[in-house]
């Protein structure tokens, strides 16, 4: 049985929001996400610095992500889950800047963090909900006495993926799912659902 299905929102519903912002704004560095720095603390300093650096706002990562849009068949991926299970995204993106592509996706429920910015728009700190938050988010809904599924494709990932009842990676990166052997990946929407549906039916 499963009755939550607990989503990753880049890589698994969106593009990666800093990917595309490093390639409209043209600064390489801001290329890193979870997957190539796993330390999630190290990583967004490292991107608050770099806004710093160039100057850039909350107004010029809103823009980028104003113009982006959910990954192809997400919306009908998402439509499917819906009909049978309870979605949450549990997502380390931050809600100030998250909206448009979750109106794009009809407001599934989204767990994520908030951005700190000061009165001229620059983005100066971050507050995480708590550490490892997704894992901890499919603790308490088993504890509550819920099933669990989860799907995500990265490092930060992991901990909810070996959490749930039945976790799996969606298009994760091959170095990411050789080091997890025991969590099976899936690579289209359709594979995926199935999957869900296997673990569902137990
Ligand atoms: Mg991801």
């Amino acid at each position: 049985m499963v009755d939550i299905v607990c989503l990753d929102m880049e890589g698994v519903l969106t593009p990666e929001i800093w990917i595309e912002f490093a390639e409209l704004t043209g600064i390489p560095a801001l290329r890193a996400t979870t997957r190539d720095v796993p330390d999630y603390d190290k990583l967004m300093r490292q991107r608050l610095r770099l806004l710093d650096e160039h100057r850039l706002g909350l107004t010029d990562v809103r823009k980028v992500v104003d113009a982006m849009r959910p990954l192809d068949g997400a919306e009908a991926f998402l439509a499917k889950l819906r009909e049978r299970y309870q979605v949450v995204v549990l997502s380390d993106t931050f809600y100030e800047f998250a909206g448009p592509l979750m109106r794009r996706l009809g407001w599934p429920m989204l767990f994520c963090h908030h951005l700190e910015t000061d009165a001229a728009g620059r983005v100066c700190g971050y507050r995480i909900r708590i550490k490892d938050h997704k894992r901890q988010a499919v603790r308490s809904f088993k504890a509550l006495n819920f099933r669990v599924a989860a799907a995500g494709d990265s490092y930060n990932d992991t901990g909810m993926l070996q959490e749930a009842d039945a976790g799996f990676f969606y298009r994760a990166p091959a170095n990411v799912v050789a080091e997890f052997p025991n969590i099976p990946a899936h690579e289209t929407y359709e594979a995926l659902l199935a999957a869900i549906a296997g673990a569902a039916a137990k």
